[in-house]
């Protein structure tokens, strides 16, 4: 029953179906459903372009369960934006600020391996999107109006002159507001877009007229007067309306935004209205933020890359993440990493139990692994081993050596095998983590005074305790510290200390019996012999 689908993308998918109502009134046809994404191609693709792709794919996907209507996802990239500022990290920064002003597609790529500084970027987007396996069709500004796909919106807007201008101009603080127009035409004379002024229009024609006189710093505005048509790329919108024309012309249904972009979108929404179509359905999200809450900054180098991410956690992991409460803030670093890990295997497990479709079609699996579920593939995980258990594993085998982790693992848990392969993808990843994370901080500590005369304890009560669980080990590890009269929260730093050369560690219990028994009495016997010597 779909009332019985209640997770988010399906509350998303029902305001798609209230929307297509709307339109239909307003005479829109039977078309596919629009999915849009968009993307500014001035910088590279990122863990937002990443987040937002994803998240739209799984609203589509809730789309498709409440209804027959054919969709289409569209990923947009403005590529006839103007470059206003020479971005970091890019070679060729000299060449790139001679084109200051200029759409982004009529850069020579600094890069030199595309045909244009947008064809590179247009470039990575694609292939950063079809290495997830997102089924998408890319569409770009500079095909959409130079093809004249666009002329229909952008002879609309000519019509509508001044309304659009009535929704802008309010929102505008500077001087001479009253002469902003929508329509910034590309210099026929030295090509650049941001540098020009329309100065008349002329809609009986379908043109404006213009000068090419707004100098900004490092761009200067070459003082051509033009007559130009509107349509087929000669002129672009100012990035508001673009966005609504886009929306107009392409029919698009539902596109999703970062908070920032809430006014903009609310702004758009009128002119598309304006122009005669019905706003698209849209959600915002919230930005990441890096470890202490503060927006992620590039050049501090706070907050994690989806690179960084994919080092150590899967492709899943990350999906649960960005799954998980899409309108809330989300804190980015790396202790993410694992828990978000343990909590899609977690759900993947009780993915695996339930039987009932409409609990399968409201778990995050559904959305987060719909394409290994396209394909008939079982999604389950049977084993108690966690990517956290793993983790500390590695940690405290202080091991390179997948088989000797093997074998410790199926002594833990016999079910293992079964999901042999996802545990020996989450091994490469915790060895990986280990080797850049932990082993640089490790500092062992051996034990002295008191603490000594405990260790020693520790290991007579050991030697006794075969087949001991780990509840009763860690009963036992913390009855001893009580014992001899140590305060419990020095002790289990310096058996941590001890042990793994950290202040914290896993449950001491657990780690007892994933080590095992005789294994830790050995280990203790080693460092008892180093603190006497
Ligand atoms: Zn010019």
């Amino acid at each position: 029953m779909s009332e019985d689908l209640t997770a988010w993308p399906y509350q998303e998918a029902r305001s798609v179906l209230e929307h297509l109502g709307r339109a239909a009134k307003k005479g829109a046809t039977d078309k596919p459903v629009i999915f849009e994404t968009g993307y500014g191609p001035s910088g590279l693709p990122h863990i937002g372009t990443f987040s937002e792709v994803a998240r739209t794919t799984w609203v589509q996907r809730a789309f498709e369960e409440l209804s027959d209507r054919p969709t289409r996802l569209i990923a947009f990239s403005d590529d006839m934006d103007g470059l206003r500022k020479v971005p970091e990290n890019i070679p060729n920064p000299e060449m790139v600020a001679e084109h200051l002003g200029k759409p982004l597609c009529d850069i020579p790529d600094p890069f030199g391996e595309a045909e244009s500084f947008s064809g590179y970027m247009n470039g990575k987007l694609c292939s950063f999107l079809d290495s997830f396996g997102f089924d998408y069709e890319f569409y770009s500004s500079q095909e959409q109006y130079r093809s004249g796909a666009f002329n229909k919106g952008l002879l609309r807007i000519l019509e509508c002159y001044d309304e659009v201008r009535q929704v802008i101009i309010p929102t505008l603080s500077y001087e001479n507001k009253e002469e902003w127009s929508p329509f910034f035409p590309v210099c026929e004379s030295c090509g650049k877009v941001n540098n020009t002024r329309v100065l008349e229009i002329h809609p009986e024609d379908g043109e404006l007229t213009y000068v090419c006189d707004q100098s900004f710093r490092g761009s200067e505005a070459c003082g051509h007067r033009g007559r130009t048509a509107v349509t087929d790329g000669r002129v672009k919108v100012g990035w508001k309306v673009d966005w609504a024309m886009r929306w107009y012309v392409l029919g698009v249904d539902y596109e999703m935004y970062g908070k920032d972009l809430i006014e903009s979108a609310d702004l758009s929404s009128k002119i598309v209205k304006i122009l005669g179509g019905e706003p698209p359905v849209g959600m915002f999200y919230e930005h990441f933020l890096d470890e202490k809450g503060a927006k992620i900054s590039k050049s501090k180098g706070t907050g994690l890359t989806i690179d960084e991410w994919l080092r150590y956690g899967t492709l899943e992991s990350l999906g649960w993440f960005i799954y998980k409460k899409p309108g809330t803030a989300k804190r980015l670093f790396f202790e993410m990493i694992p828990r978000s890990t343990d909590q899609h295997l977690e759900e993947r497990a009780s993915f695996g139990r339930v039987e009932e479709d409409s609990e399968r079609k409201n778990s995050p699996v559904y959305f987060i692994e719909s394409g290994r579920l396209n394909t008939g593939e079982e999604v389950t995980y049977e084993s108690e081993v966690s990517f956290s258990m793993l983790l500390n594993l590695v940690n405290v085998l202080n091991t390179d050596d997948r088989e000797i982790l093997w074998d410790y693992l199926r002594r833990y848990n016999p079910e293992v095998d079964a999901d042999a392969e996802i545990i020996d993808d989450l091994i490469d990843r915790a060895l990986r983590y280990y080797r850049d994370f932990v082993l640089p901080t490790k500092e062992f500590r051996l034990p002295e005074g008191e603490i000594l005369v405990a260790v020693k304890a520790l290991r007579e009560a050991l030697a006794a305790a075969d087949g001991a669980t780990a509840e009763e080990l860690q009963t036992l590890a913390y009855q001893t510290g009580k014992d001899h009269g140590i305060k419990l929260k020095n002790w289990f730093k310096a058996m941590y200390r001890l042990l793994l050369g950290q202040d914290q560690g896993p449950r001491l219990g657990t780690f007892i019996h994933l080590y095992g028994i005789d294994e830790t009495v050995a280990l203790l016997e080693q460092r008892i012999a180093e603190a006497e010597a």
